[in-house]
């Protein structure tokens, strides 16, 4: 749907500002990015003037009442950037738990490329991070916390087994709300809810009208989650690879030669990572060199749009690197 004449200068105006507003919170992380994020709201606010149910600040842990529509329509991307040109081996990058520790989210939007953001919906910032990543160009997931297997805990509003249609709906819609302009979403934990057939299957059905894609996270070697969306007409991928299971420099950076050997040897690579001091460290000198070496980063919704390739089931499309599982 092509965006109206009235809103034709607004994002790039918005990316421009927000780009602006969020280098100056670069520079002082823990004292600046809240207010650069306040500033990205105020001018996205401003572009979708359409959408007068967006409610600025919400509050943790709140279940806001809101109509889908308005966020389904808010899920076309504002902006397409210009990365995944040529022809080189593709690695689709997804940085996970986005808005549990702000600052080192915040240093994570400045990665120099075309990767996704998956963002908890449960955090205080949630729509704030939602809005920064569309205002930088960048393509923002929901990261759907969901019933691990033991005592872990996926925080509120996770999904979990036995909970009705309804229900599930509801955190969907919840979910949504929360990420205004996802254009997907992944599992949050979910070691044991991806083996759940029947969960899967409400939570499938449920999903199939939304118009995202779903990630796997396969945080349990048996996940059944991607076959089962793909059965109910989903675009689905599995993730390859987990960038920082072990949290020292040295696995960080064998997981990124193993990024690259699996996106040569099969043209592309799913990697997952999350913002920590020594995985951003990694991906910040890794990424301008990959680049440099022709590998092509390109968001998961671009590559799912253009390949529709049938989706790799996590128990047989085990990559190097992969740990076994993990919440
Ligand atoms: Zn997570």
């Amino acid at each position: 749907m092509p965006r109206r004449s009235i809103n034709s200068a607004m994002p790039i105006l918005a990316g421009s500002i927000a780009a602006m507003a969020f280098a100056m919170g670069a520079i002082a992380h823990d004292a600046g990015y809240r207010r650069g994020l306040s500033l990205a709201v105020e001018i996205a606010e401003a572009e979708r003037i359409e959408a007068p149910v967006f409610t600025g600040l919400p509050t943790r842990d709140v279940f806001e009442p809101t109509d889908r529509e308005t966020f389904t329509r808010l899920a076309e991307p504002a902006v397409t950037t210009a990365t995944g040109r040529g022809d080189g081996p593709v690695i689709i990058l997804v940085m996970d738990d986005i808005g549990a520790e702000e600052a080192r989210s915040m240093r994570a939007l400045d990665l120099p490329a075309d990767i996704s953001f998956a963002i908890l919906p449960n955090t205080e910032l949630a729509p704030e991070f939602a809005v920064a990543v569309r205002g930088r160009g960048r393509e923002a997931l929901i990261h759907m916390p969901m019933q691990p297997q033991g005592d872990g805990d996926p925080g509120p509003n996770a999904l979990m087994a036995g909970q009705s249609e309804d229900q599930v709906r509801s955190v969907l819609e919840w979910a949504i709300s929360r990420v205004p302009g996802a254009r997907g979403f992944n599992n949050h934990m979910g070691s044991a809810l991806t083996l759940d057939v029947a969960a899967m299957d409400v939570l499938f059905t449920q999903a199939e009208t939304l118009g995202l894609y779903f990630l796997d996270s396969v945080t349990a070697p048996q996940s059944i989650a991607a076959e089962m969306a793909e059965n109910h007409g989903i675009l689905a991928a599995s993730r390859d690879i987990f960038i920082d299971h072990v949290n020292e420099l040295d696995a960080i950076e064998a997981q990124l030669r193993a990024i690259e050997f699996e996106a040569e040897t099969r043209g592309h690579a799913i990697a997952i990572g999350h913002p920590r001091d020594l995985t951003l460290q990694a991906l910040e000198a890794w990424i301008p060199q990959a680049e440099a070496d022709g590998f092509r980063f390109v968001t998961l919704g671009d590559w799912l749009a253009e390949t529709r390739e049938p989706v790799r089931l996590a128990s047989s499309g085990e990559a190097p690197g992969f740990p076994g599982g993990s919440d």
